[in-house]
């Protein structure tokens, strides 16, 4: 060992002791002084003498201690594992980006080097990457072209706590690759010695959690061993409002600048259900904190969702400049998956999303996403976040009552989002998700909507096999409606217009702005774009004009274009990656994308239709509502619609979404004959 008291095994990508550095040696030093005061480095030699000898490890740690970014490096450092690569799977994908960044910095190495990340629609990897922070939906993904997962060999499952469906298909999958490539029988866990010595290409599996609940992943391993990291833990001071507060985004605002008035420095970091309130309060903060008086701290916000472009994600981790309280606004990102160092106090509005598949008796459904109370556990961990470094300050928007009646944990996502890509993804590996061992068994409700959707999509035959259509369904990295309609528009001869806007409608944030109190001007900008179908060749009309903007002007012109025309670059920018991606998945499976259907709209509707099928809706007599062809739910188009004042006879829709009303988002019009003719193919397919 080296003074510094790290062993490098690894001779590929320049690491800690290669010198190769990319921002100083002294500024590599700190990062390693880092490392070594983070709580679970004192366990660093336990931790690797249990994961040598052991097939499967459950490690349970409290947030900030260093599990996700150590955990891999320590596998790699000690080489334990084989000469594969090590995953490190997260639920979202801001943290596989940021968390890769991180990592490959302590490891003095550029990103996509010895480090790299793999999230859907980007990948920034190469040949020596020996550490992937991926998302767990890469991962499943990656079963489909190698079912033993044999490039890995070591498998860190990271946040699985959330229970994510993605992360549970792995937890069961995992169980039956481990058997296959470490050997039969009962996994080797307690024995110590040559526990993976059977086969030729072992792997290591290790579930990382933040909650306590770990019994549970450990039972479902025969009972493998669970180790305890704990963290440092300051006392919080947890401050309840008198009464609820409807309006959160306002109560955070009046909060914010109450704290800011009368407590000392501290940064502060605000949980918010959504992309929508994070955006609209980052606004408002702006234009308060624009107001204070010279002599008073300045306020810096830093928003953190989703769809935040890695640069922006990376100024939450700046230090804060002098004089200033750094404000972040962030999703549950921030609760276990993202440690921000100097946060003192946490504003947490009790709220965050959630997606539900809202089945109906019918057996068709939809997903949504919904606006919901946290659970108790998401509580104390946003409080958590407030203690990292001293004494913290917890306000919660909300009653003491109401915090508790909240339910203690979620339930996974396995028993509330639809089945149906998962079920797919399944029947290529030739399992069926009925039969599978999971951690906690999916509805049956949910399994029969699911082998339905696939069956309307002609995914499956009417005997629940895979088609050759289904197969090529999974092989694109899109739902499997999606997927369902770029097939029918190559047979349609309008793939180049349907993978367009399939691509803006997969991107993670939405074309057109909702700004409430420029609606109307924002509307009459748009207009030019509008198409008398519907949203889906608006959103066409939309990225052609950018595209030929794009091909002229300079970025910053381009930049300006779309922020008079209210649309957001990100969104262009990023689906303008993902239809190249789509493209090449086209050009892989020697499928042509180049038919074009010029200015003829009706092929690419109809093809929007077979993979929104069971998104379309029939005008009912009283004119303006319109009743599900294969639900029961009755529904209107949503205001900010293309086709919002238009009367037409039918319509497909992207989501719907749940106000006072059950509003259809992203509409088009289609004609009768559409439902006509699917009904006799789908009729024909029974009989
Ligand atoms: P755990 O997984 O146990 O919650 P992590 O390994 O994510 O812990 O974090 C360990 C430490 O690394 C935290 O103190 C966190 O602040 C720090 N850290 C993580 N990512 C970054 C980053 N991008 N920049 C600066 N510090 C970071
Ligand atoms: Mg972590």
């Amino acid at each position: 060992a080296h003074a510094n008291g790290w062993i490098q095994k690894s001779k590929r990508g320049g690491g800690a002791s290669s010198g190769s550095s990319v921002g100083g040696s002294s500024k590599l030093r700190e990062l390693q002084a880092q490392r070594r005061r983070l709580p679970i480095a004192q366990g660093r030699e336990a931790l690797i003498e249990q994961i040598r000898n052991n097939d499967v490890t459950v490690l349970l740690g409290e947030t900030g201690s260093g599990k996700t970014t150590q955990v891999p490096q320590y596998i790699l450092e000690s080489g334990i594992a084989g000469p594969g690569i090590i995953a490190v799977t997260q639920p979202r994908r801001v943290a596989a980006t940021s968390l890769a960044a991180r990592v490959a910095a302590e490891q003095g190495t550029t990103l996509g080097g010895l480090v790299g990340y793999s999230v859907r629609f980007d990948e920034v990897a190469g040949p020596d990457t020996r550490i992937k922070y991926m998302t767990d939906g890469m991962l499943v993904r990656e079963l489909l072209s190698d079912p033993l997962l044999t490039r890995y060999s070591a498998i860190i499952v990271d946040e699985a706590h959330e229970r994510t469906l993605r992360t549970d298909l792995l937890i069961t999958k995992l169980k039956t690759i481990l058997k296959k490539r470490n050997g039969d029988g009962p996994l080797k866990n307690k024995d110590k010695g040559k526990a993976t010595a059977m086969s030729g290409n072992p792997v290591k599996v290790i579930i990382m959690s933040a909650t306590l609940d770990a019994e549970k992943f450990s039972k479902f391993y025969d009972d493998c061993k669970i180790l305890y990291v704990k963290g440092r833990q300051h006392p919080v001071k947890i401050y309840h409002t008198a009464e609820g507060q409807p309006d959160y985004v306002d109560a955070t605002l009046r909060t914010l600048f109450q704290i800011h008035v009368d407590q000392p420095p501290g940064d502060v970091l605000i949980f918010l259900p959504g992309q929508e309130d994070i955006e609209s309060l980052h606004k408002s903060i702006q234009l308060y904190a624009s107001r204070l008086p010279l002599d008073k701290m300045a306020v810096l916000t830093c928003p953190m969702f989703a769809a935040l472009p890695p640069a922006q994600q990376a100024k939450i981790f700046q230090t804060t400049p002098p004089n200033t309280r750094k404000c972040i606004l962030a999703t549950n990102i921030a609760e276990t998956s993202i440690t921000i160092p100097g946060i003192k106090y946490v504003i947490d509005t009790g709220k965050h999303k959630e997606k539900r598949h809202l089945a109906h008796d019918t057996g068709s459904g939809f997903d949504a996403l919904l606006t919901r109370d946290i659970t108790k556990s998401s509580a104390m961990q946003r409080a958590g976040r407030a203690g990292r470094e001293g004494k913290g300050f917890c306000f919660r928007l909300y009653t003491e009552e109401a915090f508790e009646a909240m339910a203690v944990s979620s339930e996974p996502e396995i028993r509330r989002t639809s089945l149906t890509s998962a079920a797919l993804q399944l029947k290529c590996l030739g399992e069926d998700i009925e039969d599978l061992d999971f951690l906690d068994r999916p509805d049956l409700e949910s399994i029969i909507s699911a082998l339905k959707t696939l069956y309307f999509l002609n995914a499956v035959d009417k005997s629940n096999r895979i088609t050759d259509a289904g197969r090529s369904m999974a092989a694109f990295p899109l739902e499997p409606n999606l997927a369902c309609a770029v097939l029918e528009a190559v047979k349609n001869g309008c793939a180049l217009e349907v993978i367009d806007i399939v691509s803006v409608l997969s991107s993670t944030s939405k074309l057109f702005f909702d700004i409430s109190d420029e609606r109307e001007v924002a509307a009459e900008v748009r207009r030019k774009f509008r198409h008398r179908s519907g949203d889906h060749m608006t959103i066409l009309n939309a990225l052609r004009s950018y595209q030929d903007v794009a091909a002229t002007e300079s970025k910053a012109a381009r930049k300006e274009w779309c922020r008079k025309q209210y649309l957001n670059e990100r969104t262009l920018l990023e689906a303008v990656k993902i239809r190249d991606q789509l493209r090449a998945t086209c050009e892989k499976m020697s499928i042509g994308w180049q038919s074009s259907a010029q200015d003829d709209e009706r092929p690419v509707t109809k093809s929007l239709f077979r993979g929104l099928v069971l998104h379309s809706a029939l005008l009912q007599p009283d004119g303006t509502t319109f009743k599900q062809v294969y639900g029961r739910s009755v529904i209107k188009i949503h205001p900010g619609s293309a086709i919002a004042d238009q009367k037409v006879p039918a319509i497909i829709y992207d989501e719907l979404v749940y106000t006072n009303h059950i509003y259809a988002r992203g509409v088009s019009a289609i004609p009768k004959a559409f439902l006509a003719e699917i009904s006799t193919h789908i009729k024909s397919q029974i009989a």
